[in-house]
C-alpha cells in the first residue's frame, strides 16, 4: 500500500535489518528496541491491524506465529522465553498502521503489560 512504511520495507525502498523472510512474511529489527532483541514481524500483505483482520486473513496470523518461534530460535531466546505484543488502535498504542507482532527478548520482562 502507497505511504505505508512497513509496504515500503517489504519492497525493500526503505532499508531495514532483515532477520526472517519467505513468501508471506517479513521480520525486522525494530529502529528504536526496548529490548536487547526487538523485531517486527510482518504480513508481506497490507492488513491494517487486528481491527482489519478478514476470514482469509486468519491463517497468516498462524504462520506468523510459526514464524516467531523459528526468529526465537535463530535470536537464541527459544529457552529463557519471550513476549509478543500486537497494539491495535488508538488505545492500544498503535502507531504504525500496517499489521505487526513485536517479539521481545534478551531480558526479564516486568509483570505489568500496561
Ligand atoms: P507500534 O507503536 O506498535 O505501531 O510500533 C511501531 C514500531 O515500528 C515502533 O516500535 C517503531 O520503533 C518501529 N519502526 C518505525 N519505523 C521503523 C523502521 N523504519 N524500521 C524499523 N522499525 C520501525
Ligand atoms: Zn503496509
Amino acid at each position: 500500500m502507497e505511504d505505508c512504511i512497513f509496504c515500503k520495507i517489504i519492497n525493500k525502498e526503505i532499508p531495514s535489518n532483515i532477520v526472517y523472510e519467505d513468501d508471506e512474511i517479513l521480520a525486522f529489527r525494530d529502529i528504536h528496541p526496548v529490548a536487547p532483541i526487538h523485531v517486527l514481524v510482518i504480513p508481506k500483505k497490507h492488513i491494517t491491524s487486528l481491527v482489519e483482520l478478514e476470514k482469509e486473513d486468519e491463517a497468516i496470523i498462524g504462520k506468523i506465529y510459526g514464524a516467531i518461534n523459528k526468529i526465537a530460535t535463530q535470536e537464541g531466546i527459544l529457552e529463557k522465553g519471550f513476549r509478543v505484543i500486537v497494539n491495535c488502535g488508538e488505545d492500544g498504542g498503535q502507531e504504525v498502521k500496517h499489521l505487526h507482532f513485536h517479539l521481545l527478548g534478551g531480558k526479564k520482562m516486568g509483570p505489568k503489560i500496561a
